[in-house]
């Protein structure tokens, strides 16, 4: 199974690729650091501190050092190379916005200081608001939420206050198949029970659909475009003229807003709220759990109900307006994630209306890729795609090579593997997201590497199902590797197959 050489020490094969765990590494009696004598006698823990304690091991400073040092260089991120992750927009994020965020008169501002002390930070909030409205055409926005899911709680909150001030309470809402997992979670948190729309023939929502479902029980629709097989949903306008006229409101997922920054206009496509994923499209680094934001837009219908307090300029000064009797009040302790808005903040200043163009290179190279692998690869919804494109197994089944080999071949070729399985209405779905920052020869150089894993099912389907055979770790049970974690010396070595 494992074809790799078995390292005998550093400097012995170039690297040290089999890095113990320190309680394998650690001898009793070895230490850190020495203390001097304290000159008084040892007293006695507490008795609920008493006890033989956890099994620490014992090391000295240069191991621990060498053991992080090292594994820090395992990781693979944007700044290693192409991560060509899908439904996500793992993209490079411009250091820049990281030494802005890092200035000390904001890194440093105390939530509770005063107005007048805050003005630089409060102006920025109010800004990036108005900013983010005018990336999609709505007319205001909060930037309390503090992720994608919980926009989607806002947002849906924020339905539902609607149809209570407007005297009825709605008991459903239309989620379309595609939706991310998240959309029907926020949805049942306020209490909604989710309706699905089943996936039109082109890959998008049919309007017939939603007249056959859309009733006077039904609170609204949420809907995600570009939706999450990179394929904009053109009957949007159509379908949210339809969903008010029978008193319902439209909900838009805007993770994938990588796709149409500065160049869709959602109040004239009937949107009243959106969400953004700051952390998927305005440069914040995500992954391994946050933080995020995850800011909303509203048009004129929910523009009351927007979670307070928020800014106002009043005579040359920022203040807080708590005076929004019908807001759905707040959802975040403080101001949001500062920090993440700060640099969706600068990443915005930066672009200033180039932004139509980072989206308008997102599409053109999902595009790109999407026309190179066609040949080789199965594409469930031939169609001009936007910021992402989804291939599927059908074609390498045959050889008995699935999403999954191919994924794990590519790391064995140099690649991060796009996002595989996601979509769950695709079967054996493989994801990519180039995003906007990979030169075409990168793009190139991608694309080979997935065309060569694609002849190589034909020809040495073996290859595939071994991989990846040069990475740190071979093929692992994920299944193990995520209930059973190998966390300690002494547990055995779950998670390797
Ligand atoms: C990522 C994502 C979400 C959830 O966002 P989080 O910030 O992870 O909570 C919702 N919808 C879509 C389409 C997404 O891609």
């Amino acid at each position: 199974m494992n074809d790799r050489k078995k390292p005998t020490g550093p400097g012995a094969s170039g690297l040290v690729l089999d890095e113990p765990l320190l309680w394998e590494r650690g001898r009793p009696g070895r230490s850190g650091m020495s203390l001097v004598e304290a000159g008084t006698p040892p007293a006695a823990l507490p008795p609920d501190l008493a006890g033989p304690g956890p099994a620490w091991p014992d090391l000295c400073e240069p191991e621990v050092v060498r053991h992080y040092t090292r594994l820090s260089t395992w990781n693979f991120g944007v700044d290693t190379g192409m991560y060509p992750l899908g439904s996500c927009t793992m993209k490079y994020n411009p250091k820049i916005h990281e030494t802005l965020a890092a200035l000390p008169g904001f890194a440093k501002a105390h939530p509770l200081l005063p107005e007048e002390a805050a003005q630089g930070a409060l102006r920025l909030i109010h800004e990036l608001e108005a900013f983010l409205a005018e990336i999609v055409g709505l007319e205001a926005a909060s930037l309390q939420p503090a992720a994608g899911a919980h926009g989607e709680l806002c947002g849906m909150l924020m339905i539902a206050a609607w149809h209570r001030h407007n005297g009825g309470r709605r008991g459903k809402v239309l989620i379309p198949d595609t939706a991310h997992g998240t959309n029907p979670a926020s949805a049942a948190m306020c209490g909604f029970q989710e309706v699905k729309v089943p996936l039109g023939p082109a890959g998008r929502i049919e309007t017939e659909a939603v007249a056959r479902l859309m009733d006077d029980d039904t609170a609204g629709i949420m809907a995600t475009n570009p939706n999450t097989l990179g394929l904009f949903e053109a009957n949007l306008p159509e379908i949210s003229r339809l969903v008010h006229e029978r008193g319902g409101l439209v909900y838009a997922d805007g993770a994938n807003l990588n796709a149409i920054m500065g160049r869709i206009d959602l109040e004239k496509a009937g949107v009243d709220v959106v969400h953004y994923n700051l952390h998927k499209s305005m440069s914040t680094p995500h992954g391994g759990g946050g933080p995020g934001a995850g800011p909303v837009a509203v048009g004129k219908r929910l523009l009351p109900f927007l979670p307070g307090p928020r800014t106002v300029l009043r005579d040359g000064s920022y203040v807080w307006n708590r005076d929004l009797p019908l807001s759905i009040g707040r959802l975040h302790s403080f101001h949001g994630q500062f920090a993440v808005c700060l640099r969706a903040y600068a990443y915005i200043l930066s672009l200033g209306r180039e932004i139509r163009a980072a989206s308008g290179l997102a599409v053109l190279a999902a595009n790109y890729l999407q026309e190179k692998l066609k040949p080789a690869f199965d594409l469930p919804f031939d169609r001009r795609c936007m910021h992402e494109c989804v291939f599927t197994d059908a074609r390498q089944k045959k050889y008995g090579v699935t999403t999954l080999d191919l994924a794990k071949r590519l790391i064995d070729l140099g690649y991060h593997p796009p996002t595989i399985y996601f979509p769950l209405v695709v079967g054996g779905a493989m994801m990519i997201e180039p995003t906007e920052n990979e030169s075409k020869e990168d793009l190139d150089a991608f694309a080979d590497a997935l065309l060569q894993a694609a002849s190589e099912a034909a020809s040495d389907p073996d290859i595939l199902r071994r991989a990846p055979v040069r990475s740190f770790a071979g093929r692992l049970d994920e299944t193990a590797a995520a209930r059973r974690p190998r966390l300690t010396g002494d547990m055995g070595k779950a998670g390797h197959a």
